[in-house]
């Protein structure tokens, strides 16, 4: 019979031994397995389950997230617990000292998104923690003029791939406001608020049509 439970143990192993899964890379292709003993006898995963609080609205959380799924190193966790846990297992060590991300941003007083981000760019542990942030002015471009547009005001930063790109409303000649990133401003890709191309197009448009019809047939 599948109950909840067997379901459960079923999508583990499946994790964990079939290639085909999806989630399979980041179980069984990291070397995570489940111990023999629970692999061999579903029973055995059950009673130690029900022996441990397991609810159906629980999830069930490896303690060492690079460890295998064993009674030593399972527990059963609220999903927000699991997630907490999964964002803060992996361990740095820097000068001796060994701890999370999460407290090593505490200790040090570091935005821990930051470190996250420099991260995931691929700075190593020591230079994402050591090296000082420099913080953008987000005032300096407004009042200035780019092309058509004016920036009014800033409008909060987005992620467009790895990188953090600030927004600002601008006003443009023609009246419309738009939103427009500070990259495109600078790099002077983006000098209206569309109506520039627009009047380009049309120009072109008058400028082409009566060559084409104006040239003498052959
Ligand atoms: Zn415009």
């Amino acid at each position: 019979m599948r109950t909840p439970l067997y379901s459960r143990y079923h999508k583990i192993k499946e994790r964990c031994y079939n290639p085909k899964n999806k989630s399979y890379k980041r179980y069984g292709g990291r070397g995570i397995k489940m111990c023999d003993e629970w692999l061999n006898d579903f029973k055995a995963f059950e009673s130690w389950a029900l022996a441990n609080g397991y609810d159906p609205d629980l999830a069930i959380d490896r303690i060492d997230n690079d460890g295998d799924y064993s009674p030593e190193n399972c527990r059963f966790v609220t999903l927000l617990e699991n997630n907490q846990n999964r964002r803060t297992s992996r361990f740095y060590t820097y000068n001796g000292k060994t701890q999370n991300l999460m407290q090593w941003c505490t200790e040090l007083g570091l935005n821990y998104r930051t470190v996250m981000f420099r991260m995931k760019r691929g700075w190593s542990f020591e230079r994402s923690i050591t090296e000082p942030v420099i913080k953008r002015n987000r005032e300096e471009l407004i009042g200035q003029r780019f092309g058509r547009l004016v920036v009014i005001k800033y409008a909060g930063d987005e992620f467009i791939g790895s990188d953090n790109n600030s927004r600002y409303i601008c006003q443009c000649d023609c009246g419309e406001t738009v939103m427009v990133g500070q990259g495109k401003l600078k790099s002077g890709h983006t000098k209206s608020c569309g109506c520039l191309q627009r009047e380009k197009a049309t120009e072109r448009m008058r400028k082409d049509n009566p060559m084409k019809k104006g040239k003498p047939p052959r």
